[in-house]
Parts: C-alpha cells; sequence; structure tokens
C-alpha cells in the first residue's frame, strides 16, 4: 500500500506529492488529466516569482518536479469511490474507473473544480480570446477596455466591483429579475459611475473577429428583444464546480459540493485530507492550491507518524 495517496494532478495535488515524496515514504498519484486547469490556462502573471508563463509550461513543470521524486504517477486515470479504513490504522481504499482498486494509509483528495459555462455560441471559440473566468487572473490583461461580467451572484458583483477599477467599463448581466448578491455588493455597485447593470438578460452569443472577442448578444428576458454590447472581454461568474461528486456520501460536503477541511486539510475522514480548489478554501488560485497542498501533505505525515506502527 502507498502512504500517502494523491488524487488529483493539478497545483494542489503536484505541491502534495512532492511534500510527501520528501519525508520518504511511498508515494502515488492518480489524475485523470495531469496539470489540472492549468492546462487550459494562457497567461498566467501571478505565480509568484515568475513574471510570466503559460499553462501548459507550468503544467509541464509541475509534472517534471514531481517526478524528480520517487513518485508513482498514475496519469489518464479517474478515481470514482472512496472506501473509508475501517479501523484508525486501516487503510483507505480508491477505487478507480477502470475497475482497478488502490489502498493507502492515508489520501490527499485535490480533485479541483471547474468553471460552470454559458455554453453559447463562441464561448468555446474565443476561451482565452477574450472569455474568462478569473478576474483575480485575467483582469489585469483588460486594463482601460470595456467587459462584461455574466452572472449577478457574490462573485459576479465581486468580479464587476474588482474590475471597475481597472477597466473602462463593465456591463453586469444577471438572467434572474433580480441580483442575487448580497445588498451591500449592490449598493457598491450601484455607487460605481462605470458599471451598468442589465436583469432579466440572458446572454445569447458571444461574438468575436476570429481573433478575439468583439462582444456579445443578450435576449431581454421580458421585452423579448436581442441587444448587442461592444466589448473586449467577457468574465463569466455563474458558478465553480467542485469535482467531488464521486465522493457524495463518504466526505462532508458544503452543500455547494466543496469539501470541508480543517486549517491542516484535514475532511471528516480519518486519514483523508484535502487541498485545493475542490475544498472550502477562500479564493481559488494556484499559488493557493500549492500552499493548501503542501498543508495537507505535512498533515498526512502527521497523521502517519501518530497512527502508523514504527
Ligand atoms: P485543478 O487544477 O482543477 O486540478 C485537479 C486535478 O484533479 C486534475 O489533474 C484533474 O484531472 C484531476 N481530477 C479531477 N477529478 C478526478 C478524479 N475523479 N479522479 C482523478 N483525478 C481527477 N490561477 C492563478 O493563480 N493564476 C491564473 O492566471 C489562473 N488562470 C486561470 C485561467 C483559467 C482559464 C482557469 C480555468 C483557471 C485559472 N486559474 C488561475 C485558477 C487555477 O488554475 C486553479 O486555482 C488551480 O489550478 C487549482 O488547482 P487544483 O490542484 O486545486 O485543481
Amino acid at each position: 500500500p502507498y502512504d500517502v495517496l494523491v488524487v488529483g494532478g493539478g497545483p494542489a495535488g503536484a505541491a502534495a506529492a512532492i511534500y510527501a515524496a520528501r519525508k520518504g515514504i511511498r508515494t502515488g498519484v492518480v489524475a485523470e488529466r495531469f496539470g489540472g486547469q492549468v492546462l487550459d490556462t494562457m497567461a498566467i502573471e501571478n505565480f509568484i516569482s515568475v513574471e510570466h508563463t503559460e499553462g501548459p509550461k507550468l503544467a509541464a513543470a509541475l509534472e517534471q518536479h514531481v517526478r524528480h521524486y520517487d513518485v508513482d504517477v498514475m496519469n489518464l486515470q479517474r478515481a470514482d469511490a472512496l472506501v473509508p479504513a475501517s479501523t484508525p490504522e486501516g487503510l483507505v481504499e480508491v477505487k478507480l474507473a477502470n475497475g482497478a482498486s488502490l489502498k493507502s494509509k492515508s489520501v490527499i483528495l485535490s480533485t479541483g473544480a471547474r468553471w460552470r459555462q454559458m455554453n453559447v455560441p463562441g464561448e468555446e471559440q474565443y476561451r482565452n480570446k477574450g472569455v474568462a473566468y478569473c478576474p483575480h487572473c485575467d483582469g489585469p490583461l483588460f486594463k482601460g477596455k470595456r467587459v462584461a461580467v455574466v452572472g449577478g451572484g457574490n462573485s459576479g458583483a465581486e468580479a464587476a466591483i474588482d474590475l471597475a477599477g481597472i477597466v473602462s467599463h463593465v456591463t453586469l448581466l444577471e438572467f434572474d429579475g433580480k441580483l442575487r448578491a448580497d445588498e451591500v455588493l449592490q449598493r457598491k455597485l450601484r455607487s460605481l459611475p462605470n458599471v451598468t447593470v442589465h436583469v432579466n438578460a440572458q446572454t445569447t452569443e458571444v461574438t468575436g473577429d476570429g481573433n478575439k472577442v468583439t462582444g456579445l448578444v443578450y435576449k431581454d428576458r421580458v421585452g423579448g428583444d436581442s441587444h448587442r454590447v461592444e466589448l473586449e472581454g467577457i468574465f463569466v461568474q455563474i458558478g465553480l464546480l467542485p469535482n467531488t461528486e464521486w465522493l457524495k456520501g463518504t466526505v462532508a460536503l458544503t452543500p455547494r459540493g466543496e469539501i470541508v477541511i480543517d486549517d491542516r486539510g484535514q475532511t471528516s475522514v480519518p486519514g483523508v485530507f484535502a487541498a485545493g480548489d475542490a475544498t472550502t478554501v477562500p479564493y481559488k488560485q494556484i499559488v493557493i492550491a500549492m500552499g493548501a497542498g503542501s498543508t495537507a501533505a505535512l498533515g498526512a505525515f502527521d497523521h502517519l507518524i501518530r497512527t502508523s506502527a514504527p
């Protein structure tokens, strides 16, 4: 069996694997797609100490760093069930979609999350070419330009307030008849001269010139007519979905599906730790996921030295 089995090969999982392997203990990583969300990212300018890098380049560096240690990397494998240990010293089991089963004294869950998409024409084509999902990451790329934020919940309102300080104008589009964001955020939004809010607005298309976004089209759900907004960027803020469907019923999750962890990454199941975008950690970012992965590995190591026979 493994001492530490990491499920997920994004920044959190890579950090966890490196921290575990450096303790000289038997470490494995199972990943559906090693690199995670970083693979889908173009410019990364907030990976501290590296002014600029690109997603695929960072993903390759993550894998190379992990493989520098004696870690079993099982890429292109999806976990589909977790079976808790039957005793405190027992083994936790991770079942894979291919029918295999892996056993480990401790497990670190770092399966990340995915942004909910609008699923309208143009969104996929212009992803990273004007269509963005992370204001902390890509906001500065739109300095002085016009953007839209799609989604009027707390993340949409926060994104609009954040972006209003960087870009020239923000159009916030909410599908529903009213914003769902906290009142304090709505008040702040209304006080900003360069933010326009449209409710009952259903985004129906992202338009572009073949290379980049030039606008969007939304339908007024009350009047029924369509409107075009000329702009350079669109931030989609309609939800971040944790990849935790396979853990329902075994590990405590929040109503939004985030794995509940304590400040050492411990979940509700003994010997099972978690890190990164799949968890309740506030703010979903690469450096934060890496820090959390390191914390979870050290938490797991602490657990091992307290429960394993010498
Ligand atoms: P992820 O990166 O999501 O990795 C999850 C891993 O788990 C993957 O290997 C996945 O294949 C695997 N997995 C999922 N389910 C299973 C399963 N059942 N079995 C096995 N493996 C599984 N952050 C920044 O800091 N700066 C940026 O500039 C930036 N830009 C971004 C741009 C885009 C387009 C996106 C989508 C995100 C961006 N982010 C950025 C956010 C950043 O990518 C995430 O915060 C970070 O990748 C989270 O790391 P993670 O390891 O928790 O999860």
